[in-house]
């Protein structure tokens, strides 16, 4: 009797457990609710994501090893985290590119584009405004994973972004830690936050800086290599954790 007990109580935190997490790897995007307007965003592959909102299209780190750039929107306003392969991919930029596309970057990046008018620096701290959206780009760097020249990924030199469209405050982290700035965020309704080794976190870390952000939706992404039962079993209680299929 005993024994059946402790059998259906651990079926029971079992069942609890597996419920946590929102598990579906054949949905492509998710709709939220704005103020006025609805919010889609797609989940192209590993960083790459889409937002469409009011007819206005925002691309991010798009790659076109994740997506078939020629086939998708045009941006209106693409968003590139920093210059690695997987985030910055200038045949993917063009193919998405229209006359008045604006481009949204790091300084590394926007030295790649020789300075133009349409691509606007932003670095750790700064805001800006473009359109309809608020930006603003806070810090992504590694503390504890470095080869032998250093970080990864250095303070400074990589933005993540919160983007407010129509009321809603997204925040796609690009290639970062649990470094102290990043755990003070708040008011994060949707969150992208990048799990996997040896580039940006571990599970113990991600759980760390989910835990401290509180988004209501959770994306763990960025998630090469990961296995897919820790990505499944991130445990962070106050979030809705969402997880999709981000790599091939
Ligand atoms: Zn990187
Ligand atoms: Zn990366």
């Amino acid at each position: 009797m005993k024994l059946l007990l402790v059998c259906a109580f651990i079926c029971l935190v079992n069942s609890l457990c597996m419920a946590a997490n929102e598990i579906d790897m054949n949905k492509t995007s998710d709709v939220f609710k704005g103020k006025t307007s609805d919010v889609k965003i797609s989940f192209i592959g590993h960083a790459s994501i889409m937002i469409e909102n009011n007819n206005k299209v925002y691309h991010i780190d798009p790659w076109g090893n994740m997506g078939n750039y020629s086939k998708l929107p045009k941006a209106d306003v693409i968003f590139v985290t920093h210059e690695h392969f997987d985030h910055y991919d200038a045949e993917a930029i063009k193919q998405i590119s229209k006359a008045d596309t604006k481009i949204i970057t790091t300084e590394t990046v926007a030295n790649e584009f020789g300075k133009k008018t349409f691509v606007t620096v932003l670095s750790n701290g700064q805001n800006t405004n473009i359109g309809d959206v608020k930006v603003e780009a806070v810090p992504a760097y590694n503390i504890v994973h470095k080869h032998e020249a250093g970080p990864f990924h250095p303070k400074g030199r990589g933005n993540g972004y919160i983007l407010t469209i129509d009321g809603l405050r997204i925040y796609i982290a690009g290639d970062t830690e649990n470094v102290p700035e990043l755990k003070k965020l708040e008011n994060i309704d949707v969150a992208f936050l990048p799990l996997n080794l040896p580039y940006t976190m571990d599970k113990t870390m991600f759980e760390d800086l989910a835990n401290s952000i509180k988004a209501k939706y959770l994306y763990p992404y960025h998630s090469s290599g990961m296995n897919q039962k820790i990505i499944n079993s991130v445990n962070v209680p106050d979030s809705i954790v969402r997880i999709r299929k981000f790599e091939k």
